[in-house]
């Protein structure tokens, strides 16, 4: 990789949800690596304050703000002060998410936990824009990522409510990017299959599980954070400066 490509990011402000672990985390140290300052937003005040130390020592900026994401005036308050903090925004990724209870079927989901699922993973993604697009307007130009999945574009056993957020995550980033586009602000998912990260390791805990979770995709394996991050950052960057409202599978070939 050469010098341009590595800080393709440099001086960039990066809002991440959901940083604490797994793709965001993953993400959030991506972008520092390319020269980005990032805005990390989280429940878990220990893991962000590791994680912005770590950053701060290579040389890194990163600023962290508790939120729940489950609530509006908490996201709100998350990127208006992220945005205070740097002084604007360039890009977003929307992450933070949590699996509900990918095992039970519709007749048997309980109504609390679809309630969560949807005020995380669907609701919090749309208040997120709402107060992320005006600063990008702001810049005249921004990108938005939104962490969807594979189950956000085909059926496959991961719970109604995260089925109906996800599906929904795909729906908002098209009507987002069509309203937007003329602002020259970019919206897109990527919509990642089975990855290793702590919520896969919650969602196929047994090696029967995990083997069949394998072998839903076709490559014989399941990705990585990085594998999905490099995606991110790929949609993020003027190299996709063309591509606004797609649903990027990464999925090893699991929706084929
Ligand atoms: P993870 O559990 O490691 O990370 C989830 C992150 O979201 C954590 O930082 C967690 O603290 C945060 N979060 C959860 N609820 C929150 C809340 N109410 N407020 C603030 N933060 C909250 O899992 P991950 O795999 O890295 O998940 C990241 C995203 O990727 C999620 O949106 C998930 O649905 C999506 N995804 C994951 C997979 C997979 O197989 N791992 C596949 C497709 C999509």
């Amino acid at each position: 990789m050469n010098t341009k490509q590595l800080l393709r990011f440099q001086d960039k402000i990066v809002f991440i949800s959901g940083s604490s672990s797994g793709i965001g985390k993953e993400a959030a140290l991506s972008f520092v690596d390319q020269g980005a300052k990032v805005i990390l937003s989280s429940r878990n005040r220990a893991s962000n304050e590791a994680l912005v130390t770590e950053i701060k020592s290579r040389g890194g900026d990163a600023f962290f703000i508790q939120a729940d994401f489950s609530k509006s005036t908490e996201i709100e308050h998350a990127i208006r002060t992220g945005i205070e903090h740097f002084g604007g925004l360039d890009i977003a990724v929307n992450n933070a998410g949590i699996e509900g209870t990918p095992d039970v079927k519709t007749a048997d989901y309980k109504e609390a936990v679809w309630d969560e699922v949807i005020a995380i993973n669907l609701k919090g993604v749309w208040v997120s824009m709402k107060h992320q697009l005006p600063a990008m307007q702001k810049r005249g130009k921004g990108a938005i990522i939104n962490v969807a999945s594979l189950a956000g574009l085909q059926a496959g056993g991961a719970g109604i409510g995260y089925h109906a957020a996800k599906f929904g995550v795909v729906g908002m980033t098209k009507a987002t990017a069509l309203e937007y586009a003329k602002d020259q602000i970019r919206v897109n998912s990527v919509c990642p299959a089975v990855i290793e990260t702590p919520m896969a390791d919650r969602a196929f805990d047994t090696t029967e599980k995990r083997n069949k979770a394998i072998a839903m995709h076709p490559i014989g394996r399941l990705g990585t954070a990085k594998e999905v991050v490099d995606a991110i950052c790929w949609l993020a960057s003027d190299e996709a400066s063309f591509v606004t409202g797609t649903s990027l599978a990464i999925d090893g070939g699991a929706n084929l």
